[in-house]
């Protein structure tokens, strides 16, 4: 990857956001939470944003500030309740009977309030406290600390319509206890406007737009791993699968243990679509799958399933093999990918 220029645009975008709070869930969108934390803490950022109870641990030996739990408290996992009472975390509330809870565990703890969020219901019906309800949160404070609401958007496909809803949420909002509005999935550039509109902090969370917005910084390859002659119908792999034509088997690195070809081949079911396949020169018309690699120039196809972490890959023969530690380019979506190996110096 081209780590200066995906850096630079974090840092640009950091100073475009104030009060961005990046989020780090998940596969760590193919660069694992530790180094997403890491580069939180470089961005210099108070505020980062983990998925679950048990991703706070991955991260917190590399961030020093404030580490928010998206995924709603929940009074029947030990990990939520233990974290309830952690200075450094902030969790996310989502009911107005688990605030309650809270409450009566802040004053169990000798005084330590625990450090919430008020996440409102939004047109994604996920999670969160139904507008006409919002109201019930005041009576809490009190017993908590609380730090602000949150309100998550669904992907708008106008994003007008979400200007619209996060304003109008946040303004009732506003009326049931006044606090800083923590947003997902809002253009910067409206936080803005809607901070000035409320007078409070909207804290934008990115995640996907932050790690994976540009993709011309990242380049996913796999390392050839070794190169064999085979003449059609000679067979080859784990199911001894006949190769479909002249040419080469390519050995790739990477399979299901990196998250690639998790779609089995599955045979056509019709002749009609046999037929088809067959027309369009699909290979599938033999019951083979398109592989997400790219050797000399195309797509080429799964000779069988990939296994664990190799891959085998039919080559025909009027193309030019690669050879043994060549890297060839991989389409991968990199919030289900697992890498080897990220190119990202340390300094
Ligand atoms: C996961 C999550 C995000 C980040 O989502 P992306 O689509 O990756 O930007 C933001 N806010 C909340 C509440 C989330 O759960």
């Amino acid at each position: 990857m081209d780590g200066p220029a995906w850096r630079q645009r974090l840092r640009s975008l950091a100073d475009e956001v104030p009060g961005l709070v990046p989020v780090a869930k998940g596969n760590g969108y193919g660069f694992g939470l530790a180094r997403l934390a890491q580069e939180a803490q470089r961005l210099g950022v108070d505020t980062m944003a983990v998925g679950t109870p048990a991703e706070v641990p991955q991260v917190r030996e590399h961030f020093d500030g404030d580490i928010v739990v998206l995924t709603p408290w929940q009074e029947d996992d030990p990990h939520a309740v233990e974290l309830a009472r952690d200075p450094r975390v902030v969790i996310t509330v989502s009911r107005l009977t688990d605030l309650e809870v809270l409450a009566n565990l802040g004053q169990e703890a000798g005084g330590a309030k625990p450090r919430v969020l008020v996440e409102v219901l939004t047109s994604m019906r996920r999670h969160g406290i139904p507008a006409e309800d919002l109201e019930g949160a005041s009576m809490w404070t009190e017993f908590v600390d609380f730090r602000g609401w949150t309100i998550h958007l669904p992907i708008h496909p106008d994003p007008s319509d979400g200007v619209g809803e996060a304003g109008h949420l946040a303004r009732l909002a506003q009326q049931a206890l006044p606090g800083p509005v923590w947003m997902s999935h809002l253009p910067a550039a409206d936080c803005v406007r809607l901070a000035e509109q409320l007078g409070q902090p909207v804290r934008l969370r990115l995640g996907t737009q932050l790690w994976l917005g540009r993709r011309s910084d990242l380049k996913v390859t796999a390392t050839v791993l070794d190169v064999h002659p085979v003449r059609r119908g000679e067979r080859a792999g784990y199911r001894q699968r006949p190769a479909p034509g002249d040419g080469w088997v390519v050995v790739v690195a990477g399979g299901t243990a990196n998250g690639l070809g998790m779609e089995a081949p599955k045979p056509p079911t019709s002749i009609r679509q046999r037929a088809i396949a067959a027309a369009t020169g699909g290979l599938e018309a033999l019951g083979l799958a398109l592989s997400p690699y790219t050797i000399d120039g195309a797509k080429r196809w799964f000779l069988e399933p990939p296994h664990m972490q190799s891959s085998l890959v039919f080559l025909p023969s009027k193309a030019t093999p690669p050879v043994s530690g060549d890297q060839v380019p991989v389409e991968a979506r990199l919030t289900t990918f697992t890498t080897d190996r990220v190119d990202l110096p340390e300094e």
